[in-house]
């Protein structure tokens, strides 16, 4: 029997998966269906034919990001994802109600977050400061970036370190300029994983994994839009709000929606002052404004 080497899926190609190996790309088939491995999951592979492989055995993920498929379920896009980066920026002009919604998905799916602001070199920055101060009090890093003069860059470079992040926001907000500014030799890498893996063309609208010069991986995952809040329950989107944590459950009623309900143990927080207003209101909102699941 061939040996079993262990491997990491970097990318999805036409015709397989292409799959890392002390710095050599293979292109590897599934066991199964292509679809049920995603870039960034650990595998186990043999040797099939002379640069072909077969994966044998996905490894334990300890995350896995879904997104919608054409049939209606859910495919995974990306594995084992430490940090999910959340890019908004001065312009076009960031909402916090979506900050709130990508922080919502990211906290149920226990992704560790970084918020970057990016075009910071735009003027309103300190009202801006203000505004998100809210959420670096709840123990959110913001980091204030700008692709375009290259302020802030190296903090931001420096917390990518040691961890699978991937990127993620609106389009405008500069996604595709800051990841050309961390990988700057993506062309280079995306022809050798072609020419690596002979039968496999690379799709460019598929998830890829780089690693970054500075330490640290990043999961390209261009076009795509990972994030939903219908697959969260309203008592998801609640703890979905970390700080609402403690009080969940203190309520009188144990089927409160936390919103005119007497004894309601989040209200209260809100007028002490221990839950910041703008971020309970904006979590009614949400939860009006979204198709949220039943129970
Ligand atoms: P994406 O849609 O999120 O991938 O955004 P792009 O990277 O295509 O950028 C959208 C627009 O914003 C482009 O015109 C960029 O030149 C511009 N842009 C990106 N980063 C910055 C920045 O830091 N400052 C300014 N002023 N403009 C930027
Ligand atoms: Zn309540």
């Amino acid at each position: 029997m061939a040996e079993v080497k262990e491997g990491l899926a970097i990318a999805h190609l036409g015709q397989g998966i292409a799959v890392e190996n002390n710095g050599r790309i293979i292109l590897c088939q599934p066991l199964r269906k292509l679809d049920t491995i995603a870039v960034g999951d650990k595998v186990l592979w043999s040797e099939a034919a002379p640069g072909q492989g077969r994966i044998e055995e996905i490894l334990p993920r300890h995350s896995l990001l879904m997104r919608p498929a054409r049939n209606g379920k859910t495919r995974p896009v990306a594995a084992n994802i430490d940090r999910v980066v959340v890019i908004f920026a001065m312009e076009p002009r960031y909402d916090c109600l979506l900050i709130d919604q990508y922080l919502a998905i990211c906290e149920n799916s226990n992704f560790k977050v970084a918020l970057v602001l990016n075009k910071a070199d735009l003027p309103g920055t300190e009202e801006a400061d203000r505004e998100l101060a809210v959420y670096v009090g709840l123990g959110y890093p913001i980091y204030k970036v700008s692709a375009k003069t290259g302020m802030g860059l190296e903090g931001l470079k420096q917390a990518l370190q040691g961890q699978v992040s991937i990127f993620t926001g609106q389009s405008g907000v500069g996604k595709s300029s800051l990841t050309r500014v961390f990988i700057p030799d993506k062309e280079i890498k995306i022809n050798a994983i072609s020419a690596s893996a002979k039968l496999g063309r690379h799709t460019t609208t598929a998830a890829t994994l780089y690693h970054l010069k500075e330490g640290g991986n990043l999961i390209d995952s261009p076009g795509v839009a990972i994030f939903g809040l219908a697959d969260l329950t309203a008592d998801e989107l609640a703890y979905g709000y970390k700080e609402f944590r403690p009080y969940i459950g203190n309520c009188r009623f144990n089927d409160c929606r936390h919103e005119q309900d007497k004894g309601c143990a989040i209200r209260t927080a809100v007028e002490k002052g221990t839950i910041s207003e703008c971020r309970y209101r904006r979590f009614l909102k949400l939860k009006d404004k979204i198709p949220l699941k039943p129970r």
